[in-house]
């Protein structure tokens, strides 16, 4: 490809073809390059799709994108070994449109959108790697694939590459991702007949439920599991803070193991069969982990960006909506003539209004202070179990005597004081 173009993209995920998209319907000339063999073929995620911002791009996208089961209830399970305590909300009203969140398979869904970049004038290529950067002097100005004659140029370039950012790495946007910035994520899909899944997980039609594991499901590490019903299997998956995983010398998929075999899991899964593994890194630095996100001739987006909130497992609509701000800022220089990082830093100041960087400020503080304070993983979701085990045994013993067993466990484990400061420090950081 000899042509020089107006922008071109590294990574077709959600944010590139967010950012493809916007710019193309914008009459701009734009190529987008990615390393899989079509998109969505090389990258992961649990599985929930966020209307919000996928409206911002598609309006009323639900009618014609290929979701799974629109959601109707979010639970969250605090897992001890062999119990587990539940919490959940359910709203009919998610049961219709606009609806709220859906459960989506990425190698159905990225495909969609990418077809719809298309059709709105974006060049797609793929099988391409995309191997560095070209300067002139310090201006970003295009692109080295890894094809003969690779070089492409453009006024701008959007790195989209997602959290193996090594492009970013190269450019010294960013140093080399520290192990606690870093997230490690296995994932199954389990097939099961459609009315087994409506059955078991108490679904009409093509509603769809959701269920984050907690305490023992990551055996206190800093993480998640999680559960997630499509039309015809199920996502489950787990994933960690990769240095609490080297410490505590586990892997992902002992933990996936251990999960499946949780007895409130098992009786979800069984009989089901594995279709599809998958693996993938989660960026989870948060606000302090920030790369530069603009410089002259370039901008940063999505997972590329650290642009990820852990704790409310949003990912795919922050990769969206930076792509549609960093397609907006693009489209913006073109019409002045001018990309430098002065005219791009309006990008900055997109994603700073925006929840995007309210959110990561928000948290900014919360991964280290439960990687200091581990026994809220750990110690907490143990006691929690085992308090309701006590109120729920009915065994003729009087209930201020159990009450009392409970309370002198709590202070065993954790004195007054050290709850009150516990929680104490829990709303400070959250606040
Ligand atoms: P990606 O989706 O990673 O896309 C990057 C693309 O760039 C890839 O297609 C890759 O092949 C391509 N690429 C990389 N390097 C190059 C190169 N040099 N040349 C060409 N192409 C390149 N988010 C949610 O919103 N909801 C969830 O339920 C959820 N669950 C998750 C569960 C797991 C296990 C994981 C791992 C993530 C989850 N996320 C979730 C996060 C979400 O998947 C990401 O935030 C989102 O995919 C980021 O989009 P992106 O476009 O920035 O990056």
């Amino acid at each position: 490809v000899e042509e020089k173009f107006d922008a071109i993209v590294v990574g077709a995920g959600p944010s590139g073809l967010a950012a493809g998209y916007t710019m193309a319907k914008a009459g701009m000339n734009v190529i987008i390059f990615e390393r899989g063999d079509y998109p969505g073929s090389k990258n992961v995620m649990g599985g929930v799709l966020y209307r919000d911002a996928t409206e911002e791009l598609i309006p009323d996208f639900w009618e014609e994108a290929p979701v799974e089961r629109y959601i109707v209830e979010q639970n969250i399970w605090v897992l001890d070994d062999d119990s587990v305590v539940t919490m959940g909300y359910q709203d009919d009203k998610f049961a219709e449109e606009p609806y709220n969140n859906f459960t989506v398979l990425r190698a159905k869904i990225d495909r969609w959108l990418a077809n719809k970049v298309e059709e709105a004038g974006a060049l797609l290529i793929t099988e391409t790697v995309v191997e560095d950067l070209l300067y002139d002097e310090d201006k970003v100005v295009g692109v080295q694939t890894g094809r003969k004659d690779g070089e492409v140029k453009a006024d701008v370039v959007i790195l989209a590459e997602g959290v193996n950012s090594l492009i970013g790495e190269q450019a010294d946007l960013h140093p080399k991702i520290p192990p606690e910035h870093l997230a490690v994520a296995v994932k199954e899909i389990i097939a099961l007949p459609k009315e087994t899944i409506e059955a078991r997980f108490n679904l009409n039609g093509d509603e769809g439920k959701t269920i984050e594991l907690v305490g023992k499901a990551t055996e206190g590490m800093m993480g998640t599991a999680f559960i997630y019903t499509n039309k015809k299997s199920l996502s489950i998956g787990v994933g960690a803070i990769l240095s609490d995983m080297v410490d505590a010398e586990m892997n992902p998929n002992d933990l996936l193991e251990e999960l499946k075999s949780h007895p409130a899991v098992q009786r979800l899964i069984k009989g089901g069969e594995t279709k599809e593994y998958l693996a993938h890194l989660i960026p989870e630095g948060g606000y302090h982990g920030l790369p530069e996100l603009y410089r002259d001739g370039l901008l940063v987006v999505g997972d590329a960006a650290m642009l990820v909130n852990g704790f409310h497992r949003e990912g795919s609509n922050l990769a969206m909506l930076s792509g549609k701000f960093a397609g907006e800022t693009a489209v913006d220089a073109k019409e002045a003539g001018d990309f430098s990082a002065n005219k791009l830093s309006l990008y900055k100041d997109k994603l700073d209004d925006s929840f995007i960087m309210k959110d990561l400020y928000k948290y900014k503080d919360a991964s280290t202070f439960l990687a200091t304070n581990p026994h809220f993983l750990s110690l907490y979701p143990k006691l929690v179990n085992e308090s309701l085990h006590e109120i729920m045994v009915v065994d003729g013993k009087p209930k201020q005597e159990k009450q009392r067993k409970i309370i002198k466990k709590v202070k065993d484990k954790r004195s007054y004081f050290g709850l009150a400061k516990d929680m104490f420090n829990l709303w400070r950081v959250m606040r």
